[in-house]
């Protein structure tokens, strides 16, 4: 038996406890959970079998009073003996995609990033936003089977292009290719078709929060996002992080949601609405070029999850919705590479050299703290991808 002893300052301290997935020495991949530099097995600390599963979803599917529950007991283990063999140092395991992705929705929360992007995109429309943007979370369908987790290569996307200058489009590797700083919500389990889930009840549906890089290839995107929204411009890979911060665990970083004005309709009200106050970090190449803070949203993850559930739509356990990309009001704060070059019209220096998009062998990694319980800081680990050359040639090569 041992006794895990944690830095007073870790991110992965008792007040953290995230659930992933791991492997260690070629073995089946089993749940654990971080404690210091330490990954702790959970099926060994609790003699419980659903944590022998290769993902979260049979766990989560037991419903918000077990994942409390479960909370408890792991705070206890952890502070006891723990057994030799469920222990394993953070650097010789494995980690694997946490759960198994149902359905994914991706919106568009932030109004400084809607703005932006509005300014861009229509330089000459009076308002930078749409004009539904402040009545209801907008947001689109992704594709959950391309959500990758943190340390996966991403292959530059090949697609339809067609800039402004071009007389016909071109088909080649994406020559704009981005990324967007976005936080994640893990469903753990859903609602029955039919039976919207009322924004008050969202917070027992969502199981924990993951970092989410929406990796984006603009040039793709805007030749094919009209009418239908973005498609294949989005959909070639999604990296969400290993650990799944549980919500409970995020208590402390409950702020009030900043003022809604117009008031939304009443299935989006709430009488206390509660955002998150996340401090992201977005590094490239190995510098911190943003850090875009979540307590700027406009929608709330509970607006969210009633919005996509008030038609009668399912949800499914293992459904992760994204906040879209997350952007503070200053530069400083915006978390794309669109907004942060002027839309590619104003290269920032990054580890010495002028970038606007992404080059070939260019890595990005998220990251995310927030206030944990009795003053401790906790983290989300990373959201970290490399970009590898497209499959079909060059970076500026037609294919
Ligand atoms: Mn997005």
């Amino acid at each position: 038996m041992t006794r895990l002893e944690v830095a007073a300052d870790s991110l992965f301290g008792p007040a953290n406890l995230p659930y992933g997935v791991y492997s260690v020495g070629g073995s089946l991949p089993r749940v654990g959970t971080r404690l210091g530099d330490h990954v702790v097995d959970l099926g060994l600390l609790l003699g419980d079998p659903v944590f022998e599963e290769p993902c979260l979803n049979p766990f989560m599917a037991r419903g918000h009073s077990a994942w409390a529950e479960t909370r408890s007991a792991i705070s206890e283990a952890v502070a006891g003996d723990v057994p030799d063999r469920a222990v394993h140092p953070v650097e010789e395991v494995t980690l694997h995609l946490p759960f198994e992705v149902a359905d994914y929705v991706d919106f568009y929360a932030s109004e400084h990033h809607a703005s932006n992007l509005g300014r861009l995109f229509r330089p000459d429309s009076p308002d930078p936003l749409m004009p539904n943007w402040k009545h209801l979370p907008v947001g689109y369908h992704g594709r959950s089977a391309s959500v990758v987790v943190s340390g996966t290569d991403v292959v530059r996307p090949c697609g339809q292009r067609k800039g402004p200058a071009d007389p016909e489009p071109v088909f080649g590797p994406s020559v704009r290719l981005d990324i967007e700083a976005e936080v994640g919500f893990v469903v753990g389990t859903g609602n029955d078709l039919g039976h919207p889930i009322p924004a008050e009840d969202a917070e027992r549906h969502i199981f924990g929060v993951v970092l989410f890089n929406d990796w984006s290839a603009r040039d793709i995107q805007a030749w094919e996002y009209v009418p239908l929204g973005p498609n294949l411009g989005k959909s070639f890979a999604s990296t969400v992080s290993a650990w799944v911060v549980p919500l409970a665990a995020l208590d402390s970083a409950r702020i009030r949601l900043p003022e809604q004005d117009p008031g939304p309709l009443p299935y989006l009200r709430m009488d206390e609405p509660w955002g998150l106050d996340l401090a992201l970090e977005v590094e490239w190449n190995g510098e911190v070029v943003s850090r875009p803070p979540y307590a700027a949203m406009y929608w709330s993850p509970a607006q969210m999850l009633a919005h996509l559930t008030v038609n009668g739509a399912r949800t499914r356990t293992g459904d992760l919705f994204a906040s879209g990309t997350v952007s503070g009001p200053t530069p400083a704060e915006w978390g794309s590479f669109i907004e942060l070059t002027r839309g590619g019209s104003a290269p920032i220096r990054v580890a010495g050299e002028a970038r606007t998009f992404l080059e070939d062998g260019d890595e990005v990694v998220l990251r995310a703290t927030a206030a944990g319980a009795a003053g401790a800081r906790i983290g989300f680990g990373e959201a970290r991808g490399r970009i590898t050359p497209s499959r079909f040639g060059s970076r500026t090569a037609d294919c």
